[in-house]
């Protein structure tokens, strides 16, 4: 078969073939034939766990609907070309940095998405996280759905049909295109076949990433990617006291936020420099006050924005590590029930053998409950340190 736009999709034949269909309706729609009629709507839903390739898919549907070579989503062509690469005229991309999609921005891309395609085809807006949308930008999200101008397809990406992720109105309206897991087989082949990575090591890290491809890729050539994973699978052997417990905790929280300071600090800076920049900062001549006075309020709105940034960075650090901890004792669950699935840590495997001919499997199931209760927690709220240190602590008692 040749390449398509939804190679990249890992595991998900059943929602390729749908998408497939879809882009050649659409195709079929614009040509005035209708051969394909019924298989293409105004409004998708991708939901799938994390990692499972939910803006992939959403990506690559986008890129078909812009194919010009009859919508089969070629990966060649211009349309092709400047979707994945986010150039495309018609294709915008709705990526929440905060913990939230605010209602003004959510305006703005409703207005636009109405506009007529310039390239002559379809006004796409995809919308990743769509679970994170104000009620009042989904409200305004909504409204366009309802009535969506014909030339306007929107793509709805969301973990989970449930209403806490994507409101019921909003659902009713939109097609449904649930993604799984990857299994770690395909994600191994993938990383052998596009990123070139040696067979042992794509099997070990497509293991240890869970099925997350975006991770899986990052541990096996990120240095520092693999070091904090050690570091986390190190903790269920430090848990000898209650004080090593709090220091635990304390390291996670910690390396946690290193990660995340990490990740946003060039932004930041960037983002920063260039407003400075636009308001002219350093002025000294006649009404350079009274700028100074109006810019600080933007610099304001600056910083407000990338704090809520580097709290979702930090909160998805932590939620890596946690996921990497209940692998290690989902590890040791398993090889408790007589390794009825292949483990998550492959290296980390004696590990997981010594401690499973120590605890009882209902203490391993403790633990990991501990680990799940804790990410429950921190996602209603709770301070990540109170909820870490109470996992910990359940951690080394079993
Ligand atoms: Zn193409």
């Amino acid at each position: 078969m040749t390449a398509t736009v939804f190679d990249e999709l890992v595991g998900q034949a059943d929602a390729i073939e749908t998408l497939r269909a879809a882009a050649l309706s659409a195709n079929a729609l614009l040509a005035g034939t209708n051969s394909h009629a019924g298989a293409m709507t105004h409004a998708w839903l991708f939901t799938g766990p994390a990692g499972s390739g939910r803006s992939t898919a959403a990506r690559a549907f986008a890129a078909a609907l812009q194919c010009v070579r009859g919508g089969i989503g070629c990966g060649e062509c211009s349309g092709c070309h400047t979707t994945l690469g986010g150039t495309h005229a018609d294709v915008r991309f709705v990526v929440p940095e905060g913990l939230s999609i605010p209602v003004a921005l959510m305006r703005e891309l409703v207005m636009r998405a109405a506009s007529a395609p310039t390239a002559g085809r379809w006004q796409v807006l995809v919308v990743e996280d769509a679970d994170r949308l104000t009620e009042a930008a989904a409200n305004a999200l909504l409204k366009a759905v309802e009535e969506p101008p014909a030339r306007t397809v929107f793509l709805l990406c969301a973990p989970s049909t449930h209403p806490d992720d994507i409101s019921i109105t909003i659902r009713s309206r939109c097609r449904s295109v649930p993604l799984r897991q990857p299994p770690a087989a395909a994600v191994a082949e993938l990383l052998t076949r596009r990123d070139g990575l040696a067979p042992e090591t794509a099997v070990w890290a497509a293991a240890a990433a869970q099925g997350h491809v975006g991770r899986a890729r990052r541990l096996a050539g990120d240095a520092q990617a693999r070091a904090r994973r050690e570091a986390v699978l190190a903790v269920p052997r430090q848990l000898t006291t209650i004080g090593a417990c709090f220091d635990a905790a304390a390291a996670l929280i910690e390396a946690a936020e290193a990660e995340a300071a990490d990740a946003v600090a060039a932004l930041d800076a960037t983002e920063r420099s260039a407003l400075e920049m636009a308001l002219g900062a350093g002025g000294t001549g006649k009404g350079a006050a009274g700028a100074a006075r109006g810019s600080a309020g933007q610099l304001k709105d600056l910083e407000k924005r990338q704090k809520s940034r580097a709290t979702r960075a930090q909160r998805d650090a932590l939620d890596r590590a946690l996921m990497d901890l209940a692998g290690f004792y989902r590890d040791v669950l398993n090889t408790q029930f007589g390794r009825t699935v292949s483990p998550i840590h492959l290296d980390a495997s004696p590990v997981a053998e010594a401690a499973a001919a120590r605890w009882k499997p209902e203490a391993t199931l403790r633990r990991l409950e501990a680990i799940l209760a804790c990410r429950e927690a921190i996602d209603a709220n709770v301070k990540p340190k109170i909820a870490v240190e109470a996992m910990m602590l359940a951690l080394w008692k079993g």
